[in-house]
């Protein structure tokens, strides 16, 4: 199982099974169970936003988050 967890978030995520209470979103790719997890400082909206004011298209996967494995 690999977790996607948001870097230097302002609360600890839990990485017991999907249970974490970000919501996160469970993937499935092959034999890979991949949980990633929302950040709870909101970094995705204002990710999303900033992309919106420079007319980028909206990249959730970088550098602000890091993955661990299990
Ligand atoms: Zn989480």
């Amino acid at each position: 199982m690999l977790h996607i967890i948001p870097y230097s978030d302002s609360d600890i995520h839990s990485t017991e099974g999907n249970l974490c209470r970000c919501n996160p979103t469970v993937e499935i790719i092959g034999v890979q169970t991949i949980i990633v997890h929302n950040s709870f400082d909101g970094r995705e909206f204002q990710e999303e936003i900033n992309s919106i004011i420079n007319n980028e298209p909206y990249i959730k996967a970088n550098d602000s988050f890091k993955e661990r494995v299990n």
